[in-house]
């Protein structure tokens, strides 16, 4: 008797779930709020598989939010410790940087860690390729700051570089875009569906709507194919959770560890420390260096701050 569906946005608990019979609007169900109380993480969001009830008033509830296979989960200074799930069972997980006016290298090896984080495959792409002299180069330039991640140029308006991108949308799969408002994630969607689903910025603001940006998360089916989901303004602030996704972001740190002398290795001036010596050689940049070093203390910092509350 519970129908199940595919939430594609969630606008003040009022969930919009794609059904075999189109799309319904749903509140949430007494279960669910009652899970939520404890744990706002089991919200349903973008990308969730749910079970719903139709009551004989018309009314239509969530019932249920099925086991995610993995989420987008952004972590929010100084409020509950599970963080805000900004899309859930994701395939692959695209952080979105804009090549104009220049990449944020920071902020790609922030989502990064987050888009590890999620279980889905990672990505880089790089948007708006069209305002770049050699956009190949420039992908090349960050593939350092994107150990084993492909770094994809694309221009949305242009039509380029898309391809790679489809084959994350086929059948059964979603894409999740993770990235700044304006880096083109609208635009992109726009470009894989071949149609205008989503309000770019130029639209947004005929609107009077502006960057309001909650509104349109959301997940858009690709006709004949899968689904894309736009997380639109995700900033670069929140908090990383635990080291995993961090440590496959830098992967070339956590590799270089592995060659110091010492296993609990602090890089700080120990003898035969492969850090400092790769630091020495340019062969690891600074800034990279201190990126990583900045994010670690992070983590640690929120998972002590996460003990104490227990
Ligand atoms: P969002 O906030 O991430 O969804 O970004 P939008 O898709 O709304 O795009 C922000 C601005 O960048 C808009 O003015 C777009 O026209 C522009 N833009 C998006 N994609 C491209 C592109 O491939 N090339 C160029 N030159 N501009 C783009
Ligand atoms: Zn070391």
């Amino acid at each position: 008797e519970y129908q199940p569906g595919r939430v594609a946005r969630v606008d003040r608990g009022v969930c919009t779930v794609l059904t075999a019979v189109g799309p319904v609007r749903a509140s949430l169900g007494g279960a669910v709020l009652t899970v939520a109380a404890r744990d706002p993480s089991a919200l349903p969001c973008a990308g969730d598989w749910v079970l719903l009830t139709h009551w004989p008033d018309h009314r239509v509830t969530v019932e249920a939010v099925l086991p995610r296979r993995g989420a987008l989960i952004r972590r929010t200074a100084g409020k509950d410790a599970s963080g805000q799930v900004l899309a859930a069972n994701l395939d692959a997980a695209a952080v979105v940087e804009p090549v104009h006016p220049e990449p944020d290298v920071g902020r790609i090896e922030r989502l990064l860690a987050l888009a590890h984080e999620s279980g889905a495959r990672p990505l880089v792409v790089l948007t708006k390729a069209d305002l770049a002299a050699d956009p190949a180069a420039l992908a090349r330039q960050l593939a350092v700051v994107a150990p084993g991640v492909p770094v994809l140029p694309v221009s949305a308006e242009r039509g380029l570089g898309l391809e790679p991108l489809r084959a994350e949308v086929t059948p059964g799969r979603t894409l999740g875009l993770l990235g700044p408002s304006g880096a083109g994630k609208s635009s992109l969607v726009n470009a894989l569906v071949g149609a205008v689903m989503m309000p770019t910025q130029a639209i947004r603001r005929v609107d009077g709507k502006g960057r309001h940006t909650t509104t349109w998360r959301a997940l858009v089916p690709i006709p004949g194919g899968g689904a894309v989901i736009d997380t639109p303004g995700v900033r670069a602030v929140g908090l990383l959770d635990g080291a995993a996704g961090l440590d496959r972001a830098f992967a070339d740190i956590a590799g270089l560890a592995e060659g110091c002398r010492y296993a609990d290795c602090g890089h700080d001036g120990e003898p035969a420390c492969a850090v400092r010596e790769a630091l020495h050689a340019g062969e690891l940049s600074t800034r990279r260096w201190e990126s990583w070093r900045r994010l670690q203390s992070e983590v640690a910092h929120e998972s002590r701050r996460r003990e104490t509350r227990v």
